[in-house]
């Protein structure tokens, strides 16, 4: 096929322990998945079943980058999270055989611009230039599931210049890994590559230039983001 222009190049994300890359098809994230999240964010968080946005695969960072502060924002935040990367796709894929589906697992950080994403939530418009921006999606080393298995309780940690912001156990998502799996593929079908940011804790806060943002999850290392003056 003759294209007229050169294909983009597919984005990637690093795999621990290996020189291979993980190749990137999708970013779908869980809004809310942690019930003292989705307090501080003032929801009920008994009464919501999951919901999900998307980000594009070319939003992925490694760990270790330097990220320009963003356009558009005065209130740019992070978000620890836990990454499941999909290895085989499926539609409607019960609970029991979700975990089958995964890969690999990362951590992860979902960069927000919060201040627009507030004025996308009170007037009813899409989320998608709060989350979907420019290198908004910082995802560490993939641990294959052969070396890390499946977690799922264990410390995420996430620190400011080395100050504790957000400090739970994946034991707390309201919606476990295979919830999410079955859930998401009952309306998309996922694929090998696809990519899922399962929620964040509470805790959640600004990031400005100079900081450095580190976050931990046990059993898979650790990320860290380094934020820069505005380009
Ligand atoms: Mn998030």
């Amino acid at each position: 096929m003759k294209l007229v222009l050169p294909a983009p190049a597919t984005p990637t994300v690093a795999v621990h322990g290996s020189d291979a890359r993980f190749p990137v098809r999708r970013i779908f994230c869980v809004g809310r998945n942690y019930a003292a999240h989705a307090r501080e964010m003032g929801k009920d968080p008994d009464r919501e079943p999951p919901f999900f946005f998307t980000k594009p695969a070319d939003a992925v960072v490694d760990s270790g980058e330097t990220i320009s502060y963003p356009p558009q924002t005065e209130n740019f935040h992070y978000e620890a999270e836990l990454v499941v990367a999909i290895g085989t796709g499926g539609s409607d894929i019960k609970e029991e055989d979700a975990l089958k589906h995964v890969w690999g697992y990362a951590v992860g950080n979902d960069l927000t611009r919060r201040d627009l994403q507030q004025v996308a939530k009170d007037m009813g418009r899409p989320w998608d230039f709060s989350k979907g921006f420019d290198r908004s999606a910082v995802i560490g080393p993939v641990h294959p599931v052969a070396e890390a298995g499946h977690p799922e309780k264990g410390s995420i940690r996430l620190t400011v210049n080395g100050v504790t912001k957000q400090d739970a156990d994946l034991a707390e998502m309201i919606w476990s890994t295979p919830e999410v799996i079955s859930y998401l593929s009952h309306s998309i079908a996922l694929a090998p590559g696809d990519l899922i940011m399962t929620g964040t804790p509470a805790g959640v806060g600004p990031l400005v230039a100079g900081d450095t943002c580190v976050v931990t999850i046990a059993g898979l290392g650790e990320i860290s983001t380094s934020i820069g003056p505005k380009a």
